[in-house]
Formats: C-alpha cells, structure tokens, sequence
C-alpha cells in the first residue's frame, strides 16, 4: 500500500519549506519528509549559528581593543563559553521553531520525520510508508566533508555539526581548511580567546577569490594573532596524549603543530550517497551532485534538485532562489532559469567580503576590455571615522558595456554594500547609473 499525493518535498533546507508551502496553498496536497532537524543546515549548524557565534566574538573583541575607541574596559576580558551557546542555541531555536510551525501549521502539508530513499522514478520510501507522486522535489542540501587525511581515524575531530556543541574554549584550535567557513571559525575562536592555526593546503587562502583579496584577508586575520600555515602539503594527524599533532609541513619548520582541538573545513559532499538516486534513474555527476539542467529539472520526469544538492550554488540564497525559479515555473507558468542569476555571496568575517559577480581573473579570461578600480578603506570616512578602515573594494567593469561584471567589497558593511552595485547589474545599467 502506499500513500498518494501531489507532490513529495525531501529535505527541509532553505528551498524545501517555502515550496511545499507554496504547492499546498495552490491546492497540491504535498508531502514533505525529513530525517534530521527541520531548516537544514542553514537553520541547525550552518549560517544562522555561526553568525550568532560571530556576533558574540565582536562583542568580545570591541571589549578587548575598546580603549582605542577611549573607552575604559577594565584588563582581562572573558568569554562565557556557556553563555555563548546558550545565546546560540536560543537563536537556532527560535528558527528551528518557526519553521517547523510553518510546516505543521499549513493545510496541505503532511510532515514526516524519516530518512527517504527513492523506490522507483516516482516512488519514495520514508521509514514504513511509501510514498508516491507525480512531482518530487529534492532538497536533501550537504554534509562536512572529512578528507583521507593520514591518520584521520585515529583523533577527534569536529565539524560544523559538532562545532555546535563546543561549549567550552579550546586551548589551541588547529582548522583544516583556509576557505569561507574555515576562516569564520578562525576568526570567531581567536576572538574567543583561542590560540588558532589554519592550515591551508594551496598557496592562497580562499583561492578562488583574487590574490589581493586572499592576501587582505590573510593580513586581517595575522594582525589578529591567527597562525596561517599556507602550502601544508603533508597534512597528516596523529594522537600525543591528550593532545593532537597536526603535521602540516614536509620541510619548513615547525613541520608539526600540537593542538587541542582540530576542526575539519575542507568543502561540503552531496547528500545523494544514501537517496536511492539508482533506483528513480536521477543523474549525478562525477562528484555526486544531481545534475539539472537551467530550470532545476533532472533527467527524470518530474523530479526536481533544489539548493546545494545541485551543485549549482551553495548559499542559503541560492538554495531559497532555486525555490522562487521552481515554484514560479512549475505553479504559475513562468519560465526562469538558474543562469539569470547573479552569483553573490560574503565571507562572514570581520570585516566582511561582499562579493558579486565574477573576479578580475575570470574578467580577463573572457577576453574583453576590463576597467578595474579599487579603493582603500583607508579613504573612506565612514571607516575612518569607526577606526575601522581595514580592506579595500573593487569594481569591474566592463569598457565597451559600461556594465558592472563583479565586485569584491572587503571592509566594514561590506556584505550590505554590495547590494547598492548588485541592484544595478541586475537592472543591466551602466556603472555611470551611480557614478
Ligand atoms: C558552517 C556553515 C556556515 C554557513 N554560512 C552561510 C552563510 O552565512 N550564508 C549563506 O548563504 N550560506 C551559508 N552556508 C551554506 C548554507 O547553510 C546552505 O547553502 C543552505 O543551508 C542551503 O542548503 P539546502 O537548502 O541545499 O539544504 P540543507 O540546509 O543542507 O538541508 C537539507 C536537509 O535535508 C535533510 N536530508 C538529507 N538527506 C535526506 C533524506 N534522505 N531524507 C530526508 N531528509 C534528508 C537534511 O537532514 C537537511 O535537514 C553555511 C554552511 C555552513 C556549513
């Protein structure tokens, strides 16, 4: 026997909740299951706890340095590593909540706790019921990748799940891993009080950005006390007592560091390995991501892959942008497509990297005429003002166009300002618009 609906919604990330609402509210009756925390990643151990934790860190570190500002702080600072989570903890479960309301709360949607697996192209088993409709949606987002590390199986490691829980300060937290998410926990746990290493197997930090804009970064967080270990390539761990050795280089010393804490940052995996993918016929591609084509949709009829899972983003507003392309093609006849969007993201550190667009690298491959121009923190008031005026923005701009082809804004409101030039490449005017 099995159930029937109208549409079956797997994962309740950032694309999953908002869909199955909407497909209930157009008369759908939809089914939405999920096998761990209700809101994902994003939600439970991803963007919503580690900005709270950061906030917590500023607050510590305002603390610290505020005799700069002529503000008498008495010496000796702490950080309640309890109170922290607990802070942490109430933000995460107030989302957790809302979201889990929602789902509950809506006519139309059925909300199952189980992990799902496809039976067949229309079919999924969710614990001891089976499921069947003609629309299935997949939103099953991603997981901490753990590297074959030498030695990995032999120490304790944490993720950004097990991060969650740390409610104590590590001594010396040694990060895996020098890109987005690697670099916020740095940040954020020298701000706490740890001693941090990040340990970087290539020669940049976030690699993908500019060299200026990865060697800004590195400059912020070595002013911070940060260790950064670039071109570790004999990344190896090992248990020493209580303590554990990260090996990180083959010939400049120290060629091993001691730490008491080690934390993995090294990319995220597909959850496809354990969905059944075989059984339905959905395509992956070589790294396990579900390949869709430019409206989300997979080789199989009806079966969409919403959010990180599809590789073709890894952001809460990408994944929550995926859910707007669906819900308008599939509910009200629209034709969007994923290519219209304009890749935008930040790196979550203080001060933050705005980023839109495509970089002054990827510019120059395309073979146009490229006008870049920059501008130090150092000449601008607002952050000259707030004694803040580490960084530096960059705009490309296309010369024959006149149109903005990407930005990096690293300094302070960075992650905000980037809105003002995203809102006019998406308008498609010229940079004179707001010259
Ligand atoms: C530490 C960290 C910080 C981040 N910070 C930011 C940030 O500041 N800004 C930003 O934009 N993005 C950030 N991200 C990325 C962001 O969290 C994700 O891009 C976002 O959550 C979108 O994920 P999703 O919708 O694809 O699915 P997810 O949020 O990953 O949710 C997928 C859900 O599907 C469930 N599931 C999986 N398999 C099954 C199955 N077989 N059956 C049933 N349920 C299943 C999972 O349990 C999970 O609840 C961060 C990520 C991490 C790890």
């Amino acid at each position: 026997m099995s159930d029937h609906y109208d549409a079956i919604v797997i994962g309740t990330g950032q694309a999953g909740p908002a869909l199955a609402v909407r497909l209930a509210k157009a008369g759908r009756r939809t089914a939405i299951i999920e096998r761990k925390r209700i809101g994902g990643t994003c939600v439970n151990n991803g963007c919503i706890p580690t900005k709270t934790l950061i906030a917590s860190a500023r607050a510590a570190h305002v603390a610290r340095t505020a005799a700069a500002w002529g503000v008498v702080v008495p010496p000796g600072v702490d950080v309640d590593m309890r109170a922290v989570k607990a802070r942490k903890d109430g933000v995460v479960r107030q989302s957790n909540e809302g979201v889990t309301n929602w789902l509950k709360g809506t006519a139309g949607v059925t909300l199952i706790y189980a992990h799902a697996r496809f039976e067949g192209p229309h079919a999924v088993r969710a614990g001891d019921a089976l499921l069947e409709a003609p629309q299935i949606f997949v939103n099953v987002g991603g997981r901490a990748n753990v590297p074959p590390l030498a030695g990995i199986d032999q120490v304790p490691h944490l993720d950004n799940v097990s991060m969650m829980e740390v409610d104590t300060l590590p001594r010396h937290l040694v990060i895996v891993g020098g890109s987005y998410i690697g670099l916020e926990f740095a940040q954020m746990y020298r701000r706490f009080g740890s001693d941090v290493t990040v340990v970087e197997m290539e020669p940049r930090l976030i690699g993908r950005e500019d060299p200026e804009v990865c060697a800004a970064i590195k400059d912020i967080l070595e002013a911070e006390g940060i260790t950064i270990r670039l071109n570790a390539k004999c990344v190896a761990v090992r248990r020493d007592g209580d303590r554990i050795v990260v090996g990180v280089d083959c010939e400049q010393e120290p060629r091993e560091i001691a730490a008491t804490h080690l934390l993995l940052a090294t990319g995220r995996r597909p959850n496809t390995d354990d969905l059944g993918c075989d059984r339905a016929g959905i395509a992956l591609d070589k790294r396990g991501y579900i390949v869709v084509d430019d409206a989300l949709r997979t080789n199989v009829d009806g079966i969409f892959a919403l959010g990180d899972v599809n590789g073709r983003g890894a952001f809460t507003h990408t994944s929550y942008n995926d859910y707007e392309i669906v819900a308008a093609n599939v509910l009200d006849g629209e034709s969007r497509r994923v290519t219209d969007r304009i890749p935008t993201y930040a790196l979550f550190i203080d001060p933050p990297l705005g980023r839109a667009g495509i970089t002054e690298r990827e510019a120059r491959e395309t073979g146009r005429k490229v006008l870049a121009a920059t501008m130090q923190m150092t000449r601008v008031g607002r952050a000259k003002e707030r004694g803040e005026t580490a960084g530096f923005m960059k705009v490309l701009v296309d010369a024959e166009t006149k149109r903005i082809l990407g930005a990096a804004l690293l300094g302070i409101e960075g992650d905000e300002v980037i809105h003002s030039l995203l809102d006019v490449m998406y308008a498609d005017k010229p940079y004179t618009t707001i010259e």
